[in-house]
């Protein structure tokens, strides 16, 4: 057992672990103005610890060269580390092989991948795709896209009023029409954590591939892509403190195999005629021309340094955060918690009574406080909950209770001068 498993089962986290992560992060030292920042904006994207820099550092200063088209020293060196990261990320969501993770520019590139690759294939007219109301509009808009150019129908499963989906109703959806299934693992909007293996399950029974879009879920969560059995699995780097222009899809090696390519180019062929192509094989037949090798590469040591933590343990402690906050938070008059699921990851929504989100994230930026504001990429979400917009707090492993009270005393602020 390592250290910080021992550390995070102890009944009262200790505060000396969880700063020493943060002296990790040189970010965490900004000042806001005269007041330090209190960073919790990490559904969007998280921040890199020291460790993934430097290793950004070294692969360019000393081992950077265009990957598979060489043999001098420098291209093996960056071949192995692009391929060593490939492998980390398998072993890191225990996929059966090396083959089924395709390096990506993000998640949303990674379901834009699938779209193309088996949804224009397979995907006929009058051929039933369920989503859910819990949808990021990057796993709304390309299933759209191909049900408009194929005549193919959307369904979206239902929501409760906690923000938690109606699994009788995603049953009631299927029929013999029903060909694929794209859902979170974790909504960005509200945190909740949908019941995916079930679902799965349930889809499978019916021979419906399913897509599993864990872009919230992979920085909070172990994550089992043989246990879950799903099909496909997507998400990016930068949420997982990693760089930004780099994701995952993971795929079944028979699903990926009978897919076509989404973009042609280099590196994606085994021979190119005027008269014909024959492609590689996967993953290189998915990975067209030069790849982004340094965030490949960098993604791999942000894999290592969040596995020498924990998942496990960082799901413990951001649950202690979360509950800590939300207690906190539900207590405030005119303040309201939007997602209440009792499976959730540690991101709270909230709206306050007679303040523009916008106004709120705006007075908490004054006091050093990183939210977002705005639909977030959700608007169904917001429709299904008749507002325009939410505040949303999102909290990392490194972040802090104390940092939860600054936004508590934040939110007091924002009261004070709006409503005074
Ligand atoms: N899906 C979900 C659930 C997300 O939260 C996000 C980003 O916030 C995305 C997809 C899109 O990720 P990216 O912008 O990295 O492609």
């Amino acid at each position: 057992m390592r250290a910080a498993d021992i550390i995070f089962q102890a009944d009262n986290v200790s505060a000396t672990f969880i700063h020493q992560f943060r002296a990790d992060f040189p970010i965490l030292n900004l000042k806001i103005g005269d007041k330090p920042l209190v960073y919790l904006d990490n559904a969007a994207s998280s921040q890199m610890p020291q460790f993934v820099i430097d290793r950004l550092v070294r692969y360019q200063t000393t081992q950077h060269a265009n990957i598979h088209r060489a043999v001098h020293y420098l291209s093996e060196i960056a071949t192995h580390e692009y391929e060593m990261a490939r492998q980390k990320l398998q072993h890191f969501i225990n996929a059966g092989e090396a083959r089924e993770v395709i390096f990506t520019s993000g998640t949303t590139d990674a379901i834009n991948l699938v779209m193309h690759g088996y949804g224009r294939k397979f995907i006929q007219k009058g051929n039933e795709i369920i989503l859910t109301h819990l949808e990021h509009h990057a796993n709304i808009v390309p299933w759209q896209m191909l049900a408009e150019e194929k005549g193919a129908i959307i369904r979206v499963v239902p929501i409760n009023d906690a923000g938690e989906l109606l699994v009788e109703e995603y049953e009631k959806l299927f029929n013999e029409n029903t060909r694929f299934v794209a859902l979170s693992h974790v909504s960005n909007a509200l945190g909740t954590i949908n019941p995916i293996k079930e679902m799965i399950a349930f889809a499978h029974q019916r021979g419906v591939p399913v897509l599993i879009d864990g872009a919230q879920a992979a920085v909070h969560l172990a994550i089992d892509v043989q246990a879950l059995d799903c099909d496909f699995y997507v998400f990016s780097a930068h949420k997982l403190c990693g760089p930004t222009g780099i994701g995952i899809l993971y795929g079944k090696a028979h699903q990926l195999e009978a897919m076509q390519p989404f973009k042609g180019g280099g590196d994606m062929i085994s021979s190119v005629t005027f008269e014909k192509t024959t492609y590689n094989e996967i993953p290189y037949k998915f990975e067209a021309g030069t790849p982004p090798i340094a965030a490949a590469i960098g993604f791999g040591a942000a894999i290592d340094y969040l596995s020498n933590i924990g998942l496990d343990s960082i799901a413990r402690y951001e649950h202690e955060l979360l509950t800590y906050a939300t207690e906190r938070i539900s207590m405030i008059p005119g303040v309201k918690i939007i997602g209440n699921s009792s499976s959730k990851v540690a991101v709270i929504s909230f709206t306050m009574e007679g303040i523009h989100p916008h106004d709120v994230g705006t007075l908490l930026n004054q006091e050093g406080i990183a939210v977002r504001t705005g639909h977030h990429c959700a608007q169904p979400i917001m429709q299904r909950f008749n507002i325009p917009a939410t505040s949303r707090a999102s909290f990392a492993f490194y972040n802090t209770k104390d940092e939860a009270d600054a936004l508590i005393e934040g939110i007091q602020t924002v009261k004070k001068v709006f409503l005074s």
